[in-house]
């Protein structure tokens, strides 16, 4: 098992989340960490949001966040079509683990990936940033591993760990990383279909998971029930695949007669009511690994 810890690798012009945005907010007080964080996660939204870097706070006292086990080798990648989305589970291994971050002291346990997609190359992400949508969103979903299981971490709090990873259609050519997801989703047209992948086509997240910070916030699920379990990861850069990798999705049937494609699962933005603070985290998680 292999363990990534998240460090500056990009340059500036590399990344959108460089040295070169505003510093909206004053950084907090180190004394402050160990305060702020349970607090902050009490608070929660309806997701998916629009986010803007100028809106978040930014924060440098997280503990590196670390994804381990996400991009190695081994046991069996599973992809199943369930009639609205493509879904990637992992069996007879090790399951990969989120810790460090905004997470506090838990560890959250992957459950599964699936991706939010549109009937065109400009509408299928769910959460909009600095008002750009982008032609796909994939969600690797995580259960905060003292509540056991998916299903009772659910309606917790503190249950859930989304990473949120935006992907984006260009004329270019296709992301060979990417193709282990794609050739499977062409296998899966049929609902109810399952089909085997490779066990590492995860390694297109690297990518934008090197970037030098993220947003966090506390907010749902985008599909039933909506619970607000969830804390968001969402990294600001995106991945860059072939026109025709996304279409792929597109060519997933949603019904047993095979008259209708999955176009659409796309939940719109959220806006959050009067009452509720709606609380972006810009996240430095580098600083303490340098
Ligand atoms: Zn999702």
């Amino acid at each position: 098992m292999t363990t990534m810890v998240l460090s500056p690798g990009l340059t500036k012009s590399e990344c959108i989340c460089s040295d070169d945005h505003p510093k909206p907010a004053a950084p907090l007080e180190e004394e402050d960490a160990h305060i702020i964080v349970p607090e902050w996660r009490l608070q929660k939204v309806q997701s998916p949001i629009e986010l803007n870097h100028d809106d978040s706070n930014e924060y440098d006292h997280f503990e590196p966040l670390e994804f381990h086990g996400h991009w190695d080798q081994g046991g069996k990648a599973t992809f199943n079509n369930n009639g609205y989305t493509a879904t990637l589970r992992f069996e007879d291994r090790e399951l990969p683990l989120l810790v460090g971050g905004p997470l506090h002291d838990d560890h959250y346990v992957f459950e599964q990936l699936h991706f939010h997609w549109s009937d065109d190359d400009h509408s299928g992400c769910e959460h909009i940033f600095e008002g750009k949508a982008y032609s796909m969103e994939a969600h690797a979903v995580h259960f905060n591993r003292k509540y056991g299981n998916f299903k009772d971490a659910l309606d917790k709090h503190d249950g859930l760990a989304v990473v949120a990873f935006f992907i984006h259609a260009t004329d270019d050519d296709e992301h060979p990383c990417f193709n282990k997801i794609t050739e499977g989703v062409q296998r899966i047209q049929k609902i109810n279909s399952s089909t085997e992948v490779a066990s590492d086509c995860l390694t297109w997240m690297t990518e934008a998971a090197e970037c030098k910070g993220y947003y966090t916030y506390q907010g749902s699920l985008t599909t039933e029930p909506y619970t607000e379990s969830v804390t968001w990861i969402l990294y600001p850069k995106p991945i860059h695949v072939s026109r025709e990798q996304v279409a792929h999705f597109r060519e997933m049937k949603s019904t047993p007669c095979e008259t209708f494609n999955i176009l659409k699962n796309v939940r719109p933005v959220q806006t959050p009511p009067p009452h509720k603070k709606l609380d972006i985290i810009y996240a430095r998680s580098h600083r303490k690994s340098e």
